[in-house]
């Protein structure tokens, strides 16, 4: 904290900055750094006028601040931000990240990257605030695509039967179900390529997200590909966020899945972000792949127009009769590949993606029945700010409700309410973090 006082002292006679703050961040010194007419760049420092929020608020009135829930809006606040810095870390949003510079986040030490993963965290977000998310298979089975990895392919022989599509009531039913579990985003899947001219089908689901909207919660669906004109009416039906993975590498794609493109995913996901719905996308690890894969997933990621709102990191799930799951049994997929998926791997992977992508919600997702308490703890240090809750994620098993409610009281963590944006970063509150900004801009919170 020398750094900043220092520079708070040496800059408060330069007047007050323009831009609004909560009420906490009212007193905020800046100081000029460039006098280019075309890019007068300032460095903020906010003084530290209130105390950290209450992490257990006690009434409405002492809610901590939010940043805006609705992604764009949010973004916009940080349109003329340059740079966030704090213990000696500093971290940009930024979209043209190469290759090799990700390949060097990726390869730090361990202990240097989840330093550098939680410093970042902990500029953007409020590391106490973890969302819980439920995700429920609306249609199980039967599909004619041919993912390596998984269960739910006609191609493969596992333990799935075909279920048709669930009746709205009962989807209905699951999600109060997930809400009374302290869940805040339900996400329904459907086994199947694309909805492509399923009018039926597409009808229920349209149903299905206008209902759950209607319970308060956050909606996300995951059905395949999508064009322009179904991703308009559901988000016209109320759906928060549209999840497409994908999945892995480029390169590594064909390896895993040969009857849709790399190129056909990128498509969804661009008609879901044309639709002004957020946008999910990941990928898993234990495909087999290369540390090269993983980097170059993260590198597609970070590296898309607008960073997704969400990035899904699973550890795969092997499953008995798919080809992923047979290799893993044989120990290994490949020679060079990754055929293990350890805590470690999942660490790095979730603080490459903190860091690269900063404002993005990295989100714990399958597999963390194979991870310890102590392990997962890992993971959230490294920046994952969510989970999905359960005893079932589509057709593979996951902690139930109780042993995440146990895990969270065991870390001190928070749920994050449906459509609320993210908690302001109490390093932010304490006025702990220097912020270089394009000068002139404004910030707002809910
Ligand atoms: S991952 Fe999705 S698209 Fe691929 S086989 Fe399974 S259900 Fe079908």
């Amino acid at each position: 904290m020398a750094t900043t006082t220092a520079v708070r002292a040496a800059t408060a006679a330069l007047g007050r900055c323009s831009r609004r703050h909560g009420s906490a961040l009212n007193n905020t010194a800046t100081r000029s750094l460039s006098t280019n007419p075309q890019r007068v760049v300032v460095t903020q420092v906010s003084a530290p006028a209130a105390p950290p929020p209450s992490p257990m608020p006690s009434s409405p009135s002492r809610q901590p601040p939010r940043h805006p829930n609705d992604v764009h809006d949010r973004n916009s606040n940080y349109a003329d931000e340059e740079a966030r810095s704090m213990g000696g870390v500093t971290a940009t949003v930024r979209h043209d990240w190469t290759k090799a510079e990700i390949a060097e986040v990726y390869t730090l030490p361990f202990h240097e990257l989840m330093y550098r993963a939680s410093t970042v965290h902990r500029m953007y977000w409020d590391p106490s605030e973890v969302q819980q998310c439920t995700l429920l298979s609306i249609k199980t089975g039967g599909c004619t695509e041919d993912c390596s990895y998984c269960s739910q392919s006609t191609r493969h022989k596992t333990f799935v039967k075909p279920t048709p599509t669930m009746k709205v009531q009962e989807v209905l039913e699951a999600a109060k179900r997930a809400k009374d579990a302290g869940s805040t985003r339900f996400c329904m899947g459907a086994a199947w390529r694309e909805l492509g001219n399923k009018k039926n089908a597409f009808n229920h689901i349209l149903n299905m997200v206008r209902g759950v909207n209607g319970m308060g919660l956050e909606v996300c669906c995951t059905l395949g590909m999508l064009n322009a004109e179904q991703a308009r009416q559901l988000k016209d039906a109320g759906l928060t966020a549209y999840n497409h993975n994908l999945d892995t590498s480029p390169e590594h794609y064909p390896n895993v899945i040969t009857t849709r493109t790399y190129e056909d995913r990128l498509e969804t996901i661009a008609n879901v972000r044309e639709a002004g719905i957020s946008v999910c996308c990941g990928g898993i690890l234990g495909l087999g792949e290369k540390e090269t894969d993983r980097v170059g997933l993260l590198h597609v990621l970070a590296t898309l127009p607008e960073h997704p709102e969400s990035v899904p990191i699973n550890a795969l799930v092997a499953v008995e009769g798919t080809p992923l799951g047979d290799a893993d049994a044989d120990e290994g997929v490949d020679s060079d590949g990754i055929a293990n998926v350890d805590s470690f791997d999942m660490a790095r992977m979730i603080a490459t993606a903190r860091i690269v992508m900063p404002r993005t919600m990295v989100r714990l997702s399958a597999g963390r029945l194979s991870f310890s308490d102590a392990e997962q703890y890992l993971m959230f240090q490294a920046g994952a700010n969510s989970i999905f809750n359960g005893d079932k994620l589509l057709t593979t098993d996951n902690p139930a409700f109780d042993s995440d409610t146990a895990l969270f009281q065991k870390l001190g963590f928070v749920g994050k309410p449906a459509h609320a944006g993210p908690r302001v970063a109490p390093s932010e509150m304490l006025g702990e973090i220097e912020i270089t900004k394009v000068h002139g801009s404004e910030q707002q919170y809910a």
